[in-house]
């Protein structure tokens, strides 16, 4: 199946009289006929259902899809993109262990990584990820267990070289983890440049519509997990009868370790009735990731040509800095989300989103409503100074997250809440 079809089909095929869209299992619990049979489920659990904190038909169709949309073997939905990107992590390191993330990552992601995952003994390395290779081997420590990044940075809009890291990340047998939240598999697969583990916030372009929170983890299956470096895979664990991941569960490994450690302690499974907003999000996913990016285009070049803008910052732009990299990651765009600096500083910016009409200032991006947000003052109002230029935002910058509209009443907005400052 090609991708567009995959959106409708994958994850779900009725079979004769069954309903023909993806049904809401709104149960906690399954039965069994006999006590043999939930004692053969807590053996293997993925021989069948066991509990609604580990899964779930519906958000099981849902992980199904997603996983078939990455080109993966193995898919987890979490409640959330926070939960998703601490359980891929979780599920690799642990107290006294470090790994390396791209400084340019969402706001929430850096909390995590630079204060909570500290407090839980797990370092995190920033690099920049425009450095040359020799800057990112070197800070490579004999601890370190796997490698961050984003492929569109949430708000920076940079590029991550997904080949570039994967390619040092494998040379130190450690796996890369992308969060591939913006692009979504329709605008960039990553497992096809080497990443071995994806994450998403479902919250955003996947859902689309802002009514679901949730996050998912794909696993490629491609990493090997004996190297040596990952005995919490090829040990037995005690939480599980022994169980020794790599051996039971071979390239499924990953996924399959994930849900039976970590979706059974920490429990941040999704609901049914979420998966099924979320599928029905996913159904439209390849028409509507092409229209934001030819919304955005045209909102680009409109911006970049109006005189009280200072710079415009979306990679599809031919000066932009991450151009090159977006036409090998991202060929067919790069997602809706445009930033941009408006000259007058921080005053400007906010005196020009208050007078936006049809374009609403809202804590979410990547609706299929036009929305804004000014990450200085909203999202990433926690970090400090240095932190907010290392993940690349401006004081005066302003997240443009074009939505569905009509183009020309999106630019009819833009232009008389511009002309508001003059
Ligand atoms: C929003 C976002 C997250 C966090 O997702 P939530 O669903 O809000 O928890 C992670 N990564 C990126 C790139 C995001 O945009």
């Amino acid at each position: 199946m090609k991708i567009e079809t995959k959106c409708l089909h994958a994850g779900y095929t009725p079979k004769n009289t069954e309903p023909r869209v993806v049904p809401i299992v709104q149960s906690t619990t399954y039965v069994y006929d006999s006590t043999d049979d939930v004692a053969a489920v807590f053996d293997d659990p993925t021989k069948s259902l066991i509990y609604s904190r580990f899964e779930n038909p519906t958000v099981m169709a849902v992980e199904d899809k997603i996983a078939a949309l990455e080109g993966g073997i193995g898919a987890m939905c979490t409640s959330s993109g926070q939960a998703a990107s601490l359980l891929s992590l979780l599920n690799i390191l642990q107290a006294g262990d470090s790994f390396i993330s791209a400084a340019t990552i969402y706001g929430g992601t850096i909390n995590l990584f630079a204060y909570t995952m500290k407090k839980l003994g797990i370092e995190c390395i920033f690099v920049d990820a425009d450095a040359p290779e020799e800057e990112i081997r070197a800070a490579f420590k004999p601890n370190t267990k796997a490698v961050f990044g984003e492929t569109l940075a949430n708000p920076a809009l940079s590029v991550f070289d997904i080949e570039k890291f994967a390619k040092i990340a494998h040379e130190n047998g450690v796996p890369l983890i992308i969060d591939n939240t913006f692009p979504t598999p329709i605008l960039c697969r990553p497992f096809e440049y080497g990443a071995d583990i994806i994450v998403h916030s479902t919250t955003k372009y996947m859902d689309g519509h802002a009514v679901q929170g949730g996050g998912v983890i794909i696993d490629s299956g491609n990493f090997d997990w004996t190297n040596g470096k990952f005995p919490e895979f090829t040990e037995p664990d005690e939480s599980y009868h022994g169980t020794v991941y790599t051996k039971t569960y071979g390239k499924a490994a990953y996924i399959i370790k994930a849900r039976m450690q970590l979706m059974r302690d920490f429990g941040c499974y999704p609901s049914a009735q979420s998966a099924f907003y979320l599928n029905l999000g996913l159904e439209t996913l390849h028409i509507r990731m092409k229209q934001y990016c030819e919304n955005a285009m045209k909102v680009a070049e409109y911006l970049e040509a109006d005189k009280h803008i200072e710079s415009v910052n979306y990679p599809g732009l031919a000066g932009n800095k991450y151009h090159e990299l977006a036409k090998k990651y991202l060929p067919d765009g790069t997602s809706g989300v445009i930033s941009f600096i408006i000259k007058g500083g921080r005053s400007a910016a906010v005196k020009f989103m208050d007078s936006l009409k049809l374009a609403s200032n809202e804590v979410h991006v990547a609706d299929i409503r036009t929305c804004v947000l000014h990450p200085a003052s909203a999202t990433h109002r926690q970090l400090t100074d240095e932190q907010l230029a290392a993940a690349g935002i401006n004081g005066g910058l302003v997240r443009f997250s074009v939505g569905l509209e009509n183009v020309d009443d999106i630019l009819d907005d833009l232009r008389q809440a511009l002309s508001a400052l003059d």
